[in-house]
């Protein structure tokens, strides 16, 4: 077994010249070259903005590479529990966010080519409880009437056409979620950004920022691991990476580690079995799994086997954890080997929503929740054109998700530094237990 990201070994990552020197100006900074960061670039320099993507680490390093390439709709909370934050309208407006957000990625990938085996292959979650199962229908039901979205329930019985798996209660499809090679997705959209005319800057790290007036403008002076740069605007799309240099955004974000296991390729009949619609699936729990197979027919298996951000220690204990949920899951792959194991950081917000818009005077979109793919791609091109608007005047655009309050830890108790998640996890555990 590699402890080693699958995906990587399945793309070519475009490389920066390292060589070439910073500018001295840009239009915008854009900090982090994940989805985010990259679509938010290719919005910008599309439009004719001087951008310049400062990546601490080398293209696509973060969670961007590193997720399970669920195109999901919806967002983590669920739809009654949005309502009950923000009413029905401000949901609606929410709900089709998330489902714009999927065609959106699917438009960049049609319009730049990128070949990362984008499909729209459809999700299923599944129950791991009766009581959660139950909650299936009110929720497809609210779906239906609320955002005029069709889910299907699948009882027990006909569960088998979805997942070679006995184990649930039965599920939830939702068709119009999508698969893809995150890796190869991101390495498409860092080529698109380039090609639009984005400059990216690997090894690169932002150490701190702070206002700076130039000739009588005012923006902002970036110290680099490569030097000084001042940017008009700043965009901060770091998100389960976010570090010093945006404290106040460090303070709102619980960085959380997620792991993924990936088989050998399994023979075609197995995967079939194992999952005879290819769709994104993942259960119903707080502390969840997620799977799928991979194009070339690799069980890929994912969950929160450790609270704390990815370490080797870490990688190491969730590879076994992970081979035993993927085995209580599949019994069929009781022998099958374990190729890859890594792992990556989720941002979460304190009320586990994404948040954009502006935090001390810069531009910021994180929170995804593990729900990134296609909302970090969306967010990205949002804010970029909110930017635009400010800038050249004109309307913003639609964006539910800007403008809602975007709590801190309760009492202002969290520097950043996350030394509650054991509690946290240990509390997830109990409420999977008891609810
Ligand atoms: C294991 C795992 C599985 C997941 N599975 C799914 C899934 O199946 N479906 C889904 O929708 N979502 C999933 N997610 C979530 C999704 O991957 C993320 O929400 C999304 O990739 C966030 O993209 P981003 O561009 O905002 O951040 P990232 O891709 O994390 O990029 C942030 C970048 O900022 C850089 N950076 C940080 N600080 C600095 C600095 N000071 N200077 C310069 N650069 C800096 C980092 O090096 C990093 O490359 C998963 C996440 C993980 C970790």
């Amino acid at each position: 077994m590699l402890e080693h990201n699958y995906w990587l070994t399945t793309v070519d990552m475009p490389a920066s010249d390292a060589a070439r020197p910073l500018p001295e100006v840009v239009d915008v900074a854009v900090i982090g070259s994940g989805f985010t960061g990259l679509s938010a670039a290719r919005t910008l320099a599309k439009r004719g903005a001087r951008v310049a993507v400062l990546e601490s680490e080398t293209i696509g390093w973060g969670a961007s590479s590193r997720n399970g390439g669920m195109v999901l709709t919806g967002m983590k909370l669920g739809v009654n529990k949005l309502i009950s934050m923000y009413g029905r309208e401000r949901t609606q407006r929410m709900y089709a966010a998330s489902l714009a957000s999927i065609a959106c990625v699917e438009q960049i990938v049609g319009e730049e080519a990128i070949a990362c085996d984008f499909a729209r292959s459809g999700h299923l979650e599944v129950a791991c409880k009766q009581n959660h199962f139950d909650g299936y229908a009110r929720q497809a039901e609210t779906i239906a009437r609320e955002f005029n979205h069709t889910l299907r329930v699948v009882q027990k019985n006909e569960l088998s056409s979805e997942i070679g798996s006995t184990i649930y209660y039965g599920g939830m499809v939702d068709e119009t979620s999508a698969g893809c090679n995150p890796a190869r997705y991101v390495a498409g959209l860092a080529r698109a950004a380039i090609k639009a005319g984005a400059e990216i800057f690997e090894h690169t790290r932002v150490r701190t920022i702070e206002r700076d007036s130039r000739n009588g403008d005012p923006g902002w002076k970036l110290w680099t691991a490569r030097g000084p740069l001042w940017a008009h605007e700043v965009f901060v799309a770091t998100s389960g990476y976010t570090g010093a240099a945006t404290p106040a955004l460090q303070k709102k974000i619980i960085p959380i580690g997620s792991f993924i296991i990936t088989t050998e390729v399994l023979p075609e009949k197995l995967a079939r079995e194992l999952s005879p619609r290819n769709r994104m699936i993942y259960d119903s729990k707080n502390y969840l799994y997620y799977y799928r197979l991979t194009p070339d027919n690799r069980m890929l298996f994912g969950g929160r086997a450790a609270f704390f951000p990815e370490n080797e220690k870490t990688i190491q204990q969730s590879a076994e954890i992970l081979r035993r949920g993927m085995i209580g899951v599949y019994p069929q792959l009781r022998d099958a080997q374990i190729d890859y194991v890594w792992g990556g950081t989720l941002d979460f917000a304190f009320d586990i929503m994404p948040h954009a818009g502006q935090l001390d005077g810069m531009y910021y979109a994180v929170g995804y929740a593990g729900h990134g793919v296609a909302m970090a791609t969306y967010q990205g091109q949002k804010i970029a054109e909110l930017m635009a608007s400010e800038h050249a005047g004109g309307d913003k655009p639609e964006n539910p998700f800007v403008g809602i309050p975007f709590p801190g830890a309760p009492l202002g108790l969290y520097s950043g530094k996350p030394w509650f998640l054991p509690l946290a996890g240990a509390w997830y555990k109990f409420l999977d237990w008891v609810s």
